[in-house]
């Protein structure tokens, strides 16, 4: 047994602090006692004086896989980054996979975050050994994940009517060798990995994650269904990230990407929509009934300009929202606490009365239990007698709680990260004053230094064929994302695409 004695702790609900013991056996909390009335003989005992403890931070979305990435696109669209990824997530060995997810978990620790929802990429398939490696970087780093092999059977440039037939010879013979596995291989392969997953599933647990919807072909989708099902696992999926995304959805399936999901059935208590920007009343209320939740990353959006999910509509909908970070190649920290804040703030912008602005408390509720959910964690997301012990000591003599008036509005509007001192998960230390348990992180750093040494002379031909994509791609994208009416051009009657000197802008 262990006694977190003279703490304060977050409740849930009013996201007040109390002065609680908080008792722990094993990895769970088993009470939360007035200061001091349960001696305790011979249990552990872990000083929290002077300290606020909140869950730890559940993080809605992520991918571990561009880590290494961080920094290096500054005015890049979603379709500019998308245009990328071959060389910003690919010729990665396993040891480059781990170092990639180590790093990435060991900032979220650092920042206060103890499970993630990570969309882990591998081309042209997703491999055991890979999610193996990034299962354990997270394992290692004592972090909670929810892992799900980012797949497609369709690439960016397939994805995108036209893309294809607008570019010079050259650079279409080069895209058409970026290339994913038919479906059948991938969703064999994730068959695998699901059933041979040897990782417990209170801490590590599968997912799936067929991208964006029409990177997918409905074949493809419904056999994703289908084996979540089977196997009992969440889904997560891109869905309507940008205006493009949702413009070229109407054109591909006659109606709206949430529509189209939904009737190939793919919604559901386990299904999250990552994003979901531009989506309507309608796809709202089909994601609300299927019981979905959504991980909403006013970070990315903000940094790649893909517009702003409505946090508020989405919650008046009655959907279950998580916070997220996104990857490190669009974000490109991974800092939660940023995250509420900005989730918070956003809500803000233009001409709302302030009824409908997103509150502190209404951000902190889903950057813990809102993420629980997500990720499929029941027990997380709370510091309550049957919850984990996942529990975040934060410093109440930082600078930014002093003076300390309301916890929740300066956790939100005040934290980013500097006040954690340290990290709990499952009853463990794994940052302790600020100092990991775990994990190395100066091996970390001068591993993934190495790799990015290695890595980008490995991708220089990759990376020089994707700058010289990046004028036509953008040109191409905005100008389809622009007007609404220009779309109806791109295809014939019978719904085939034009080719580039047909299309009428
Ligand atoms: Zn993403």
């Amino acid at each position: 047994m262990m006694i977190i004695h003279g703490g304060r702790v977050l409740r849930p609900a009013t996201f007040d602090a109390e002065p609680l013991d908080v008792i722990v056996d094993g990895d769970t909390i088993a009470d939360l006692v007035a200061p001091a009335s349960v001696r305790g003989e011979g249990a552990r005992r872990v000083d929290a004086s002077g300290k606020l403890l909140i869950p730890g931070l559940v993080n809605g979305h992520t991918h571990a896989q561009v880590t290494l990435a961080r920094g290096v696109f500054d005015r890049y669209t979603l379709e500019l980054y998308l245009n990328a990824m071959a060389w910003t997530g690919g010729r990665r060995t396993l040891e480059d996979k781990y170092v990639a997810a180590a790093v990435g978990a060991a900032e979220l620790v650092r920042k206060g975050c103890t499970a993630a929802y990570d969309m882990f990429a591998e081309f042209p398939l997703p491999t055991a050994e890979g999610i193996d490696a990034v299962a354990r970087a997270y394992r290692d780093v004592g972090m909670r994940v929810t892992i799900a092999p980012m797949i497609a059977d369709r690439s960016f440039y397939q994805a995108i009517p036209g893309l294809l037939d607008m570019l010079p010879d050259d650079l279409r013979d080069a895209v058409l060798k970026i290339e994913y596995a038919p479906h059948s291989q991938t969703v064999a392969a994730c068959r695998t990995i699901v059933q041979s997953w040897t990782w417990d599933r209170d801490c590590v647990r599968p997912a799936l994650g067929p991208t964006i919807p029409h990177h997918c072909s409905d074949e493809f989708l419904v056999a994703c269904r289908d084996l979540a099902a089977e196997l009992d696992v969440g889904i997560q999926m891109h869905v309507a990230e940008s205006k493009l995304q949702a413009i070229v959805g109407q054109r591909r399936y006659g109606k709206s990407l949430v529509a189209h999901l939904d009737a190939l059935g793919l919604l559901g208590p386990h299904f999250c929509a990552s994003h979901a920007i531009w989506i309507d009343a309608d796809d709202r209320s089909r994601l609300a009934r299927a019981g979905a939740s959504i991980a909403h990353n006013p970070g990315s959006n903000f940094k790649l300009g893909s517009g702003m999910a409505d946090l508020r509509r989405l919650l008046d909908s009655g959907l279950n929202v998580a916070l997220g970070t996104d990857g490190c190649a669009s974000s490109d920290n991974l800092n939660p606490y940023e995250a509420m804040r900005l989730a918070s703030f956003v809500s803000r912008v233009g001409d709302h009365p302030v009824e409908r602005w997103v509150s502190s408390r209404e951000a902190l509720h889903a950057a813990t239990e809102g993420g629980a959910r997500a990720l499929g964690f029941e027990r997380i997301g709370r510091i309550a007698p049957g919850y984990k012990a996942d529990i975040v000591f934060i410093d109440l003599a930082a600078l930014h709680y002093v003076p300390c008036n309301d916890v929740a509005n300066q956790l939100v509007f005040c934290e980013d990260g500097t006040g954690v001192e340290s990290v709990m998960i499952g009853g463990r230390l794994v940052l302790d004053h600020g100092r990991f348990t775990t994990i190395d992180p100066l091996k970390l750093r001068k591993q993934a230094e190495e790799a990015v040494a290695r890595l980008s002379a490995q991708t220089r031909e990759g990376r020089a064929l994707s700058e010289r994509l990046a004028p036509l791609v953008g040109r191409y994208c905005s100008g389809l994302a622009a007007e609404p009416h220009h779309v109806h051009q791109l295809w014939n009657s019978t719904g085939k695409p034009l080719a580039a000197n047909e299309i009428k802008w």
